[in-house]
């Protein structure tokens, strides 16, 4: 068989199996898995691979085997039902390279339901795009990547590598689901991860730091309020000073050789505020869950140092703060930035598949937000692929994925995984 044929034949195979494709990830969408809820998804992917012949390793993550490793963040939440699961393909010929698939399987939260035109849990198919909760980031990825893997068998062939198909959590919080699987031991000569990228391949990506403000206040009644202080007010105070800090950083960034390209590549939020007991109460308490990001080879340490150091200045100036400092807690990622190294083989791989696909060579994507690569590049120096489908309203209202974007990057995740693992007739 022709190299030609060979491509023709497993992308065939995908354009066949597309609509039981799309059923799949409409049912692993349809399932509500934001943090601490992960628990069917992670039972529907080991069905899936239990059918497909995977030998399946399924085990709840302990914190303490993790807390010490590079990358770890702070878990807050019940952790009692977190889990891992990860099929294993063993060749009967080991002649080519190892490879990782892997996806996550945490949504964020959907906000206010009202604002959806759909309920985002009940994903429907409407003019070329699958709308719901994940559907974008990343579910569809990951099951496009499951289809890529059977539209190799189906196309009549084998991987001649080993490969592990790894569903994880906590991507959005923390990375520790993929920390979990390097602790576990799982290693490979690369990692592929299809989120959704709009058929770029990340070429650098920031990383993030969550923090949480606790800031105190004087409690008094309203009919007086000039005598207490105000915690919610406070935290106002705090947040412009970190505001400050991110235009000092963003200048920083214009020296970064992939990030002086994008416009403000650093970007804080503010993202759950709480605070106070009574409307008519001066607040005496107001919590701020905050995420900053941090470019490559910026170290984590200096930028929780630096973190500190900002709020605790702008403590001094305020009134009330100087005599009472807010707490800062890390609450989340303490994660680093990640500019994929060494992977010209991989790429190489990849480009080929791309070419085929989408004709040309494979653009680059400069990403201000994270994915779980960095673990494997800088942990364990395993060069870390990331590149999928497009979409939009990630995080937001009526998140989709494009369907013939999902359809391409099937496609190439199949014809990279033939040309990186090598194949044989089955
Ligand atoms: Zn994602």
């Amino acid at each position: 068989m022709t190299a030609t044929d060979l491509h023709r034949k497993i992308l065939d195979a995908v354009d066949a199996a597309f609509d039981a494709q799309l059923k799949t990830t409409q049912d692993f969408v349809a399932i509500p898995s934001t943090r601490g809820a992960e628990g069917p998804c992670q039972d529907m992917i080991g069905d899936l691979l239990r059918e497909r012949g995977y030998e399946v390793d399924d085990w709840h993550i302990d914190v303490e085997d993790l807390k010490d490793l590079r990358g770890f963040g702070p878990i807050e939440h019940d952790f009692s039902k977190a889990r891992t699961v990860v099929g294993t393909y063993r060749p009967t010929t080991n002649t080519g390279k190892s490879l990782i698939l892997q996806g996550h399987c945490d949504v964020v939260p959907t906000g206010p339901l009202e604002m959806w035109d759909n309920p985002p849990f009940s994903p429907i198919i409407k003019d070329g795009k699958m709308y719901g909760r994940g559907a974008c980031d990343m579910k569809s990825g990951t099951i496009g990547a499951l289809y890529a893997l059977d539209a190799i068998k189906a196309a009549g062939l084998k991987p001649t590598a080993r490969i592990h198909f790894q569903s994880v959590i906590e991507e959005e919080s923390t990375g520790v689901g993929a920390l979990s699987t390097l602790q576990r031991g799982y290693r490979a000569d690369a990692c592929f991860i299809p989120e959704p990228t709009a058929g770029k391949m990340v070429r650098s990506q920031v990383g993030v730091l969550w923090f949480r403000l606790k800031v105190r206040g004087f409690p008094v009644h309203v009919f007086e309020a000039g005598a207490g202080a105000n915690a919610i007010k406070a935290a106002y105070h705090l947040i412009e000073a970190v505001e400050q800090l991110e235009i000092d950083w963003n200048k920083r960034a214009e020296s970064d050789v992939h990030f002086k390209a994008v416009n403000h590549p650093i970007n804080f939020n503010p993202g759950i505020i709480k605070g106070g007991d009574w409307a008519s109460s001066v607040p005496a308490w107001c919590d701020v869950d905050c995420r900053i990001s941090i470019l490559p080879g910026w170290s984590v340490a200096d930028a929780q140092a630096e973190i500190l150091a900002c709020i605790s200045k702008a403590a001094r100036d305020h009134r009330f703060l100087s005599n009472n400092p807010p707490e800062v807690e890390w609450s989340g990622f303490l994660s680093e930035g990640y500019e994929l190294k060494n992977a010209a083989a991989p790429e190489a791989a990849f480009a080929k598949g791309y070419d085929t696909v989408y004709g040309g060579s494979t653009p680059d994507l400069v990403f201000t937000a994270l994915t779980d690569t960095r673990f494997y590049g800088l942990n364990y120096d395993i060069p870390s692929l990331c590149f999928g489908a497009d979409g939009q309203a990630m995080h937001g209202f009526n998140e989709y994925v494009d369907l013939e974007s999902l359809r391409k990057s099937t496609k190439a995740t199949a014809l990279f995984i033939a040309e990186w693992c090598g194949v044989e007739k089955a």
